[in-house]
């Protein structure tokens, strides 16, 4: 077998990593983790730069009654259950009026996937949102949701993206995508997309134009061997479309969700995976520019070494996030741009803020 030091520098001299190495450097342990760790780092530098970018953006959470009821989710339920809620136009624009004065420029939507909703109530949202926020950049709606609404009105798919573009979606969101492995999909998450389904979508959507950001999210029920084919198959969509405008990495967090209560998933992604699953993107995904790290649910100092193993990209300010929040993780709300201000500079780095789709800010 090839020694890690020649396969790192074989990386580093153009070599494209096979899902089988990346598994292998997944499962690094001891002092291999920081050689990966560098490798990555050194590959940040020559595809990002020294810029640490992040947008300011803010969460806005329409109802956490949702259909799925995934078993990593501590956030969705029943419209019968305790705490259920389904804002209406007035809640929705409030939130997007405060969104506004923060002087945001991208609003995400981040919701259950509620049965009752139709494209009809995706292009009321967006149209009540723009009318509060004027000029800001929506990202909403997943390969699933599309799918449901696509269902729900006995329409194809690419009509209902069609439709979103036409209404004033931005762009789309590349979650739902958990582990795009169906064995896994169907322990952790059975009654979202199969994995063709999302990967046809997110092509749809690439195809008329409208980018998306790629997701994983690790640290419950897969193998390192299911993570690097979930990296496998986004590779080869963005070789595709060159749709993705990031990895957004999502570890785990497993204190509130059935999964983990029922013994099924362990608690989440140690320390070492997390900074592995970052330096590992960033050496295989070699078409991708951009790989993000989620301070809510890393904390801000594991956010720092993340940003030595391979992330270029901070997420956004967010101001709210109840589905972290509601599956047990603390300070997952607001960062404050002095903050990672204070981790960006301290690395030697420069803080930038940027668009949804990496323009920088003046
Ligand atoms: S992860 Fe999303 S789709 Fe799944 S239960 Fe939670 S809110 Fe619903």
């Amino acid at each position: 077998m090839t020694t890690l030091p020649t396969l790192l520098s074989d990386v580093m001299s153009g070599h494209r990593l096979t899902e089988q190495e990346a598994e292998r450097l997944l499962k690094a342990t001891g002092r291999d983790v920081w050689k990966i760790t560098a490798a990555a780092d050194e590959m940040r530098e020559r595809r990002a730069g020294d810029i640490v970018t992040y947008v300011r953006n803010q969460n806005l959470h329409v109802t956490n009654i949702c259909k799925n009821l995934c078993g990593f989710c501590g956030f969705g339920r029943k419209a019968t259950d305790e705490g259920a809620y389904c804002h209406d136009r007035d809640a929705i624009q409030m939130q997007a009026r405060l969104a506004y004065e923060r002087k945001v420029t991208e609003i995400c939507l981040l919701s259950g996937v509620h049965p009752g909703f139709t494209l009809d109530t995706f292009v009321d949202m967006m149209h009540w949102i723009h009318e509060a926020a004027p000029g800001v950049h929506i990202h909403a709606f997943s390969p699933d949701e599309v799918a449901h609404a696509a269902k729900r009105g006995n329409i194809p798919t690419p009509e209902v993206l069609a439709r979103l573009k036409a209404e004033g979606l931005g762009t789309i969101q590349g979650t739902a995508a958990e582990i795009l492995v169906d064995s896994v999909r169907e322990v952790i998450c059975p009654r979202k997309v199969p994995t063709a389904d999302w990967i046809r979508i997110i092509k749809e959507a690439h195809g008329i134009g409208m980018r998306s950001t790629a997701t994983i999210m690790y640290g419950s029920y897969e193998t390192a061997r299911d993570q690097a084919e979930h990296l496998g198959l986004l590779r080869g969509v963005q070789d595709e479309t060159h749709g993705f405008t990031e990895l957004v990495t999502l570890p785990f967090v497993h204190t509130n969700t059935p999964l983990y209560q029922q013994g099924i998933a362990r608690a989440g992604p140690t320390g070492r995976e997390d900074l592995l699953m970052l330096a590992v993107s960033r050496l295989f995904l070699d078409n991708f520019d951009n790989i993000q790290v989620a301070w809510g649910k890393v904390g801000l100092k594991m956010t720092q070494l993340a940003l030595l193993s391979g992330a270029n990209d901070l997420a956004g300010t967010m101001f709210t996030d109840d589905v972290t929040g509601d599956a047990g993780a603390s300070g997952s709300d607001y960062l404050d741009p002095k903050d990672m201000e204070r981790i960006v500079s301290d690395l030697g780095r420069t803080l930038r803020q940027r668009t949804t789709l990496y323009d920088l800010v003046k």
